[in-house]
């Protein structure tokens, strides 16, 4: 499996309390995380405050005081799938009246004090800009009353917060550059759920790498919903840092520390970027470049402010600078309007792109986006459905034919661990993000080690080789 922006395998993951914490906690909290990575990623800030207020965790539910799960509204089934699991707490509270439930993330901002009405076991709503003021909402609960803090923040980055790594491999890590979002893509609850968009302090980000690398980490993934448009002004040099020169900066903490980042928007990805990722060898080449539609019609009305011609360009220019990078991409199917045509054109712009891999949706209507008050949502669901079925077919045989050219090919590879069928195995990416499993032989290596190999099969998901002694 590719390295997911939102991994079906990791929904509702339980965050572990991590090895041989040395502290005495006087309460224990247990975190699920849904949705996307910036999820996962402010589970580890949320774990971290709760830890200066004296919660340690724990991966068993039924252990502990405080129940969180952080959650997703960007499909109306991610909301679903946390109403059901919030109902499998139930139990857990009547035996435990104690037990406080709190609702995270996006669908506490998207819904509010309105969670409390229609979810009765919840105690707390926090929104993703007032983690800070858990603590105080947690004593506010432990009183018999419900908290809710849902205010946004424009400034809020959490860049002083060292984030306790969810039971990581310790090898890669996801470091938060920016928070929010400015576009408005009409489709898309995120601008409404995760506020302005801000950039963190490029010191603090370079300062939390280091630290990742010192403690034995090997690849680091920036994240942001729209990394591209990453602006730091920094006050005492009075300069401003874009996400390319940020890239420089996070590459040349040491050249073994591979750097990855995601998502990009296909308006904003600059030459100098390209530049930035084709000038470091440990940048890796890959870049996640989110299409949504081929047909410039539909992406007018999804606001997605490029058009079928632009986005073939940029991944003309992509693959003339960097003629080795991977590029994946994130596709609607059955958007308001859409025809059998616009449907045809984003088979279309799949071919033109040779994507490695994609994540595919069919439209979900979000009440309160823009798509939502201006247009109907009148593409039957058995159409969605089919041409997502058609898109998925096709990406398959994209991703096979990807994996098919790389045959012969010999790469480096950063060892993650064992290969999850076997452990007489190693698991390992290259530098285009694809997984390679391989067999150990008699060599001396561990994961965290970079290794070469040679791809000799495939299948559509992951390349095996063998490694080149
Ligand atoms: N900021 C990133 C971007 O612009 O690509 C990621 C945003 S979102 C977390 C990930 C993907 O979810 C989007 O790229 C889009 O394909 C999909 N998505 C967002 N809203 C959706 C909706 N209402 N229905 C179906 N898919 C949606
Ligand atoms: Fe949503 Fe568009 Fe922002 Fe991505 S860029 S988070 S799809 S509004």
């Amino acid at each position: 499996m590719q390295d997911k922006i939102h991994d079906e395998a990791r929904q509702g993951e339980a965050f572990a309390s991590f090895a041989n914490d040395p502290n005495a906690y006087k309460k224990k909290f247990y975190i699920e995380s849904y949705g996307c990575q910036m999820n996962f990623s402010d589970s580890e800030i949320v774990a971290s405050i709760l830890n200066g207020a004296g919660f340690g965790a724990t991966r068993n539910f039924e252990d502990a005081d405080l129940v969180l799960l952080n959650t997703c509204s960007i499909r109306e089934k991610a909301e679903q799938t946390v109403r059901k699991r919030l109902t499998e707490f139930r139990k857990t509270k009547e035996r435990n009246p104690g037990l406080l439930v709190g609702v995270l993330g996006c669908m506490a901002e998207r819904l509010k004090a309105k969670l409390l009405e229609e979810e009765k076991l919840v105690d707390l709503v926090v929104g993703p800009d007032a983690y800070r003021t858990l603590p105080a909402l947690i004593e506010e609960a432990e009183t018999g009353q419900k908290a809710v803090n849902v205010l946004l923040s424009r400034d809020e980055t959490y860049a002083d917060i060292a984030p306790v790594r969810l039971d990581s491999n310790g090898i890669t890590a996801f470091v938060s550059i920016m928070r929010g979002c400015n576009n408005m893509c009409s489709f898309c609850v995120v601008p409404f759920t995760r506020g302005r968009e801000r950039s963190r302090d490029a010191y603090s980000i370079v300062g939390e790498c280091t630290h990742l690398y010192r403690k034995g980490f090997k690849e680091v993934t920036l994240l942001g919903q729209n990394v591209d448009s990453y602006n730091w002004h920094d006050e005492k040099a009075d300069s401003t840092i874009s996400f390319a020169k940020l890239l420089s900066m996070v590459a040349e903490i040491a050249p073994d520390l591979r750097v990855r980042f995601s998502t990009s928007h296909p308006k904003d990805i600059t030459d100098e970027v390209l530049h930035a990722m084709a000038t470091y060898h440990n940048i890796c080449k890959y870049i996640h470049l989110p299409v949504q539609s081929g047909s410039t019609r539909i992406l007018q009305l999804m606001n997605r402010t490029y058009t079928r011609e632009w986005y073939m360009a940029k991944v003309n220019r992509i693959r003339a600078l960097l003629p080795e990078c991977g590029i994946s991409a994130d596709i609607i199917a059955g958007f308001c309007t859409e025809t059998e045509e616009d449907h045809q054109d984003t088979l279309s712009i799949m071919e033109h792109s040779k994507y490695d891999m994609s994540y595919m949706f069919f439209y979900s209507e979000r009440p309160g986006t823009l798509a939502a008050r201006r247009y109907a949502d009148d593409i039957p669901e058995e159409i969605k459905k089919r041409r997502l079925q058609e898109i998925v077919l096709l990406q398959n045989k994209l991703s096979l034919e990807s994996n098919q050219r790389d045959l012969g090919k010999t790469f480096e590879v950063l060892i993650e661990g064992d290969s999850k069928k076997s452990v007489g195995d190693w698991m390992g990416r290259n530098s285009q993000n694809k997984v390679i499993v391989f067999p150990k032989e008699q060599y001396p290596l561990k994961k965290g080690d970079y290794v070469q190999v040679q791809v000799t099969d495939c299948t559509k998901a992951t390349l095996l080789g063998k490694i080149m002694a």
